[in-house]
């Protein structure tokens, strides 16, 4: 059992704050399943946290990489460039719902995305202020700590934090907050907190990701945008977890009229290596001097080979129709789960960013133990499942857009078996 032998390993060899949350080790993986050291089979619906859009170890992506290793790993784009990095930036530029021309510079992780989407926007703006939201999560660096709206575990003996970010409501109609009631709530801000002349952005996820795959209404991204300009101030669009087909488009502003000036990416961009972006209008990105951005790894040759694989693997393999498809799917499937299981208070879904959320029918109050009895149910039959939500009480799928029909088959008859165990 080299489960349990690396489990006490951990224990000794690793801080208790690194917390781990499946009790077994990985061996392989392949497109959507995962083996571990003791070979038991899993169906992998975490996927890294949303990295795996495009599945493990995709072949187009491992022949790109390999080939990039076979030129060179590392140079410091700000010491010797290359070209595939500036291909990139033109790829992204192309696509990405910005209004007019756009530019791009690359980091390694999406709290290193988010830290520089505030550094772009003060230096633009030059104000300092910035509004975030409730439920909002962007990372685990001092800045993005500051900027996430749920303190416990991410902040939790962390502070000071930095100053001059204020938390606004996001909208919530489960939990009783219409799109009016957040822009008031930023509307109270300008009044208790700081004048709106003195925000440089506001920042927001258009899908919450670790606070329960909320969905923001069409209305509320208009009603911000409106804030916005009225004001002078920067809409940033942190995509790092809605990103990259998961929606069912390659960005999930792209199912707004309303466009953001700054978008933040991460994770499913390069399938599985260390890749992020800054994408926003060009003048926006050109505030900041030179050598004001960068990072030793920033933008690494490997990293950037696999994202290029991704966005074609994306276009040929059709995964934003496939990310609609497959999420329709799974939302029939918790639809009909209803009448066998009076926990679920709630299934929202745009494209395959699929969640269900469980209130205890009796109390009406946020069930996390039920949530992680569908967990260990469904891992009990090798589908591997993550939680989120502010209350732990939402259960998120994030399976790659490339999983075979049989295997999505498979796992939802595990999923229906768990809702009604
Ligand atoms: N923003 C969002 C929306 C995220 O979901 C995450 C990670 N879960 C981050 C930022 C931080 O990304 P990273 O862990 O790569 O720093």
């Amino acid at each position: 059992m080299k489960n349990n032998e690396l489990n006490q390993r951990r224990l000794q060899a690793t801080p208790r704050g690194i917390g781990v949350m499946c009790g077994f080790y990985a061996q392989r993986a392949e497109n959507a399943t995962l083996w571990d050291v003791d070979g038991n089979e899993f169906i992998d619906f975490a996927a890294g946290i949303a990295v795996l859009n495009t599945g493990h170890r995709h072949p187009r992506i491992v022949a790109a990489v390999e080939q990039q290793l076979q030129a060179f790993t590392h140079t410091a784009y700000q010491i010797v460039p290359y070209e595939s990095y500036i291909a990139l930036a033109e790829r992204i530029n192309q696509r990405v719902p910005i209004f007019g021309p756009a530019k791009t510079a690359f980091f390694s992780t999406g709290a290193e995305a988010v830290e520089n989407a505030v550094k772009i926007a003060r230096a633009f703006t030059r104000r300092p202020g910035i509004i975030t939201f409730g439920g909002g999560f962007h990372g685990r660096t001092y800045m993005t700590m500051a900027l996430t709206g749920k303190v416990a575990p991410y902040k939790v003996g962390f502070g000071p934090f930095p100053g001059s970010i204020f938390h606004a409501q996001y909208p919530n109609l489960l939990h009783g907050v219409t799109s009016e009631d957040a822009l008031k709530s930023i509307e109270r801000i300008f009044k208790a907190d700081i004048a709106p002349d003195q925000v440089a952005a506001i920042l927001l996820e258009p899908v919450q990701g670790e606070g329960g795959f909320n969905v923001a209404p069409g209305e509320f991204i208009a009603g911000l945008r409106r804030l916005c300009d009225s004001h002078g101030i920067l809409l940033i669009a942190d995509e790092v977890q809605s990103g990259f087909a998961r929606t069912g488009k390659l960005f999930a502003m792209e199912h707004y009229d309303s466009k953001a000036d700054l978008i933040t990416m991460a994770k499913s961009l390069a399938g599985g290596l260390p890749l992020s972006a800054v994408t926003g209008r060009a003048e926006v990105m050109d505030a900041p001097a030179p050598g004001g951005l960068g990072g030793t790894y920033a933008g690494n040759p490997l990293a950037i080979a696999a994202a290029h694989a991704v966005l074609d693997v994306i276009d040929e393999e059709q995964l934003c129709t496939r990310a609609q498809r497959l999420g329709q799917q799974l939302v029939e499937v918790l639809t009909r789960a209803i009448p066998g299981c009076p926990y679920i208070a709630d299934i929202r879904a745009q494209g395959s960013m699929v969640a269900v959320e469980f209130n205890d029918p009796q109390t009406g109050e946020p069930s996390a133990e039920f949530t992680r009895q569908v967990q260990d149910v469904a891992l009990r039959e090798g589908l591997l499942l993550l939680s989120c939500g502010v209350y732990g009480n939402v259960i998120r799928f994030l399976y790659p857009l490339t999983i075979p029909d049989a295997q999505f088959r498979k796992a939802l008859d595990i999923i229906t078996r768990a809702l009604g165990h």
